[in-house]
């Protein structure tokens, strides 16, 4: 049934997770939705993705997405972890009950960024959102009343505009007020996707791909090498990251040298050097990581501009929860829209943010404990205790409904921030 029509328009700029979540999301809560993208055509650009248990259970939300997803993405509950030598660390096998798990609150998906990109893109067309292409947004404007952007010498107004426009994004001079320049992370990922034929005629690399889907880990100091088979073990996607200072844009086609992932793991395991000896040269790219502050807010000044997605918070691979933090924004930003209705939407978008500001803090130091327990392991600790080596699951951050969490704290969180207000100027 058709939701009852909230008269609020949105402008969404960007439509990666973070922009189609919040654009399906807006039409399923009565918004009328604008979204413009940049690019001009879908491409299918990027490797390996991941989105943790609290995304799939807004992925189940879209009627049809969970099982074209299952489909196409990896299958495997474990995830065998090898010390940069080819030792055996731990292998984990996701608890007994993942199944139950699964059932309660959604399922973990781990796939090619560009098919599963495309199974969203086409539900939010099935969904009735507007999408425009070749709109790369160069201005963003607000009043007390509306706010809007400028693209390709064209005005767009609507009642808030939701900057979903990635890492790089340019919406948040609009928010900030000041150009918040990335820095080096120190780190660089090489990373890649290929099929898996000659894979299984090499007995080091076969078990990887020949029985079905894989996960493996390989952890060295300050470095690490993961492996992911999928589609049966048809195809292999590996990502290495690994120190690097360089200072080159952060970009998801450019491409890295197979003699430089070589002598950077000189000395490791003969499966690893085999994988990345059969890593078609023109598949390989190197992803300089790039690392930024938290931003102190998501919200413009006069709150009709919020950003969503990784313009407001960029996350460490290692977290494995970006693009599920990203969705979490989408949904939690709809609803807030929904109950503060067309008269109240700034209040909406400073209860987004506050409603999402902890969690994602705290998802994003995820990716940081993560990488400094995989890069600075302690390998003879390791032999004692191998569990201590796992990756972590937490009920906090997978078992979380964002759209249930909304509707619970909305009021309160509108409450607090009118508190708030008044305070503020009863002090001036
Ligand atoms: C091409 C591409 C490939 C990627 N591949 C991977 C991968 O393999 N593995 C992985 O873990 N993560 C990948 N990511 C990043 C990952 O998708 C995000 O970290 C995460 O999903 C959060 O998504 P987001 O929507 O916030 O940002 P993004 O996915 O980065 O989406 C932002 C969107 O905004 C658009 N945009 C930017 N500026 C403007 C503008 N001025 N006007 C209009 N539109 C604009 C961009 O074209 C993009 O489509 C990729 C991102 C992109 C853009």
């Amino acid at each position: 049934m058709a939701p009852e029509p909230s008269g609020i328009k949105v402008i969404i700029i960007g439509a990666g997770f973070a922009g189609l979540t919040a654009a399906i999301e807006c039409i399923a809560h009565g918004h009328e939705v604008l979204l413009l993208e940049a690019f001009s055509e879908l491409k299918p650009l990027g490797d390996i993705i991941s989105f943790g248990h609290n995304a799939g259970r807004i992925f189940r939300r879209w009627p049809g997405v969970e099982e074209q997803l299952t489909a196409i993405c990896q299958n495997t509950d474990r995830l065998t972890l090898y010390k940069w030598d080819g030792e055996l660390l731990f292998d984990q096998i996701w608890e007994l009950d993942e199944k139950e798990f699964e059932k309660n609150n959604g399922k973990k998906f781990n796939g090619h960024r560009a098919e599963i990109h495309k199974i969203v893109w086409d539900h939010a067309k099935s969904v009735g959102v507007e999408i425009k292409l070749g709109m790369k947004v160069e201005e963003y404007f607000e009043s007390d009343r509306e706010a809007g952007v400028v693209c390709n010498g064209e005005r767009f107004v609507a009642d808030v505009v939701l900057a979903a426009d990635g890492v790089r994004s340019t919406a948040r001079l609009a928010v900030l007020g000041y150009e918040d320049k990335p820095k080096s992370s120190g780190y660089a990922v090489w990373r890649t996707w290929f099929s898996s034929e000659e894979l299984a005629k090499n007995p080091l690399t076969a078990p990887l791909v020949v029985n079905g889907d894989t996960h493996t880990g390989f952890l060295g100091p300050d470095i690490h090498f993961l492996a992911a088979s999928t589609k049966g073990g048809k195809e292999m996607s590996w990502v290495c990251t690994h120190i690097d200072e360089a200072d080159i844009e952060e970009s998801w086609s450019t491409p890295g040298k197979i003699e430089d992932v070589i002598k950077t793991l000189d000395g490791w395991s003969p499966v690893v050097h085999a994988l990345v000896k059969a890593t078609p040269p023109d598949r390989l790219v190197d992803w300089k990581l790039v690392y930024r502050d938290a931003l102190p807010k998501w919200v413009s000044p006069r709150r009709r501009i919020a950003l969503l997605g990784d313009s407001a918070h960029p996350f460490l691979p290692t977290s494995i929860q970006g693009a599920s933090q990203a969705m979490e924004d989408g949904v939690t930003v709809a609803i807030c829209l929904e109950l503060s209705g067309k008269s109240n939407v700034q209040e909406a978008l400073l209860a987004y943010e506050r409603i999402r500001y902890d969690r994602v803090r705290a998802a994003q130091q995820t990716g940081f404990t993560t990488r400094d327990k995989w890069h600075k392991a302690d390998f003879e600790a390791i032999k004692a205790n191998p569990e201590a080596i796992k990756l972590p699951r937490e009920g906090w951050l997978l078992a979380h409904d964002a759209v249930t969490h909304a509707y619970e704290v909305y009021p309160k969180t509108v409450a607090s921030i009118r508190r708030d207000f008044k305070e503020v100027k009863a002090s001036l």
